[in-house]
Parts: C-alpha cells; sequence; structure tokens
C-alpha cells in the first residue's frame, strides 16, 4: 500500500524539523497535483510521528512502521473521499468521533482525508468542529488536488503545504545530491518544467551565474549598452536572457499578489524581486509586454535591437 519512491523528500524533511522541535501542527492540507505523493507523505509522516526508533526519518522497519505502510494500524484511518463507502456520512462521523477517543497503541492518531475538496457538505460542519477542537495527540492530515474547492473554512484550519509535481521533486533531489544547492536545485527543476535532461544542461551550462549576470546587466548595471548591442546580434543567447526575465516578472507579479516565496521559480533573487514588486501593476505588465514583443521579433528573425533599449527604458523608469 505504502511506496516509499512516492514520499516528497522535501516535505518530510520539513515535517522532520518541525517534529524535532516539537512544533508539528494538529491539522495540515496537502496541495499538489494528483500522483504528486500526497498521501504516501502523509502516511510517512504517521510512521514519522509513532516510529518506535523516533530519528529524523521514520525507520520502516519496525512493527508500527510496518503496519502503517501495511495499512493495518488501529489508529491510522484513510478516509478517501473518492470511494462511495468510504465516504458514506457516519462512517466519517464515526471516524472523526475517534479523535476525542483514546488511541489503541499510538503515540498519535493519525486521520489522513484524502481528495477532500469531494467531501459531502453535511459531514464538512462535523470536520471543522473537529478541526476547531483539536485533541492532543491527534493529527489531521487532508488532502486535494483542488485547494480552490474547499471551503475557506477548512483551509484557514489547516496549515497548509504545497506539492510539487513529483517529475519536479525528483529531480530536485537528484540534483541536490550531485552539490547543488536546494534554492538553485529548486530554480533548475521548475525552470526546466521538470525535465531531467534540460535541468541537467542547465546546471552544466552554469545558467544561474549566467541569470545573476543577466539580472545584474539588464536591471541594475545603467552602463550595458554594448551587452544590448550583442544581445541584438545573438538570437541564442538573447532568447536566454529573455526567458529568463520573462520568470524573473512572472514571480514578481506572483509576489505582487501576495503568493508565498515558496511559488516562486527563482528563490535565490527575493530581493531584486521584492524592489520590483513595489512599482504598479501597470509598469510591470508594460515590462512583461515588451520582452514577450521583443522575443516576438526575435523569432521573425528581426531587428530587435530598438525593442531591447525600449526594454531596458521600461526597467529602469523610476
Ligand atoms: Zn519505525
Amino acid at each position: 500500500m505504502m511506496n516509499a519512491a512516492e514520499i516528497n523528500t522535501t516535505v518530510m524533511e520539513r515535517f522532520s524539523r518541525l517534529a524535532a522541535n516539537h512544533r508539528l501542527a494538529h491539522a495540515y492540507m496537502l496541495v499538489g497535483p494528483r500522483d504528486s505523493g500526497k498521501t504516501q507523505t502523509a502516511l510517512s509522516l504517521a510512521q514519522l510521528v509513532n516510529c518506535e526508533c523516533p530519528k529524523a526519518q521514520p525507520c520502516g522497519q519496525c512493527a508500527v512502521c510496518l503496519k502503517i505502510a501495511s495499512g493495518n494500524h488501529p489508529d491510522v484511518y484513510v478516509i478517501d473521499s473518492d470511494d462511495p463507502e468510504s465516504v458514506k456520512i457516519e462512517n466519517i462521523r464515526y471516524l472523526l468521533g475517534r479523535t476525542q477517543l483514546r488511541a489503541y497503541e499510538a503515540k498519535t492518531k493519525v486521520f489522513i482525508i484524502r481528495n477532500i475538496e469531494q467531501m459531502i457538505s453535511q459531514v464538512a460542519n462535523t470536520l471543522l468542529k473537529t478541526l476547531e477542537e483539536p485533541t492532543t495527540n491527534t493529527l489531521i492530515i487532508l488532502t486535494t488536488s483542488v485547494p480552490e474547492a474547499v471551503l475557506d473554512t477548512i483551509q484557514s484550519r489547516c496549515h497548509i503545504v504545497k506539492f510539487l509535481p513529483s517529475a519536479v521533486n525528483r529531480i530536485i533531489q537528484f540534483l541536490k545530491e550531485g552539490g547543488i544547492a536546494e534554492q538553485d536545485a529548486h530554480f533548475l527543476a521548475v525552470y526546466s518544467e521538470g525535465c531531467l535532461g534540460r535541468a541537467c544542461q542547465l546546471a552544466k551550462q552554469d545558467i544561474i551565474l549566467k541569470r545573476n549576470r543577466i539580472l545584474d546587466d539588464m536591471l541594475f548595471n545603467r552602463r550595458q549598452d554594448d551587452f544590448l548591442k550583442e544581445l541584438s546580434g545573438d538570437p541564442l543567447q538573447a532568447a536566454v536572457v529573455l526567458g529568463l526575465l520573462l520568470s524573473f516578472f512572472r514571480d514578481v507579479l506572483l509576489l505582487k499578489s501576495g503568493a508565498p516565496s515558496s511559488a516562486l521559480v527563482h528563490q535565490g533573487c527575493l530581493k531584486e524581486q521584492k524592489t520590483f514588486a513595489l512599482r504598479e501593476m501597470a509598469d510591470l505588465s508594460l515590462i512583461i509586454r515588451q520582452i514577450v514583443q521583443t522575443k516576438k521579433l526575435l523569432d521573425e528573425h528581426l531587428n530587435a535591437r530598438m525593442s531591447f533599449f525600449l526594454l531596458r527604458e521600461y526597467l529602469w523608469a523610476n
């Protein structure tokens, strides 16, 4: 039932730090695309809080870990809101009622409710009550791939944990094992859209160093006429620069709309992005339109020099 390959190790490392500091919350909502390992990670967390040989990660070998992995632990409940049998109102009421009772044998009772957005409104109130009046030694983990469909009242009572698609997450792990720092690995994995080959190629091309230089040249160095002229004559290099700028400003828009920094592609440039996020929305959309326009000229093999200089005007307009 449990598949270790699908556990999100980045999220588990975070849970493990929280557990070590006794700072785990009583309710989490795991949000991410289908098949991004949410349920497997929830089960791994259930093991972590109950493992007989407490370490940074669950041992996977003790009787408790094995029972949870095989779905036979009496205090670890998995409710699948997709499954009409398990989602019967009386079943859920009964299970949530169990949060009030003593555990059979676990240190912490764990309730995992999958695809919470499917939960029928009749049980939502019971769940809300459970979330509002947490009992000690109970952990509730909800999962969803459509957070927009989950009641605000439920969301606001849980700590939200976001999952990246599993391909992206596997690449981050792979790059980290190769000695690449977390922030950089995250950037490479997301920027390559979850394609391992492309991520490695970008790493080999020193894309991060390049990105930092490009941002310095385009955004902060006022004497870069030569750089712009060079770019206009080098379509390949220009495409890299425009692609990076576009994703940089997409991040800026996200920040401006209140997204957490964990949602950003360029997590290593937060300071620079915050500076730009102070600008008016109209300014930012002008910049983005000009990046797209310049890219279009290059794609059509037209002279983009004027367009690059106009882009610089917009970047520096204040
Ligand atoms: Zn164990």
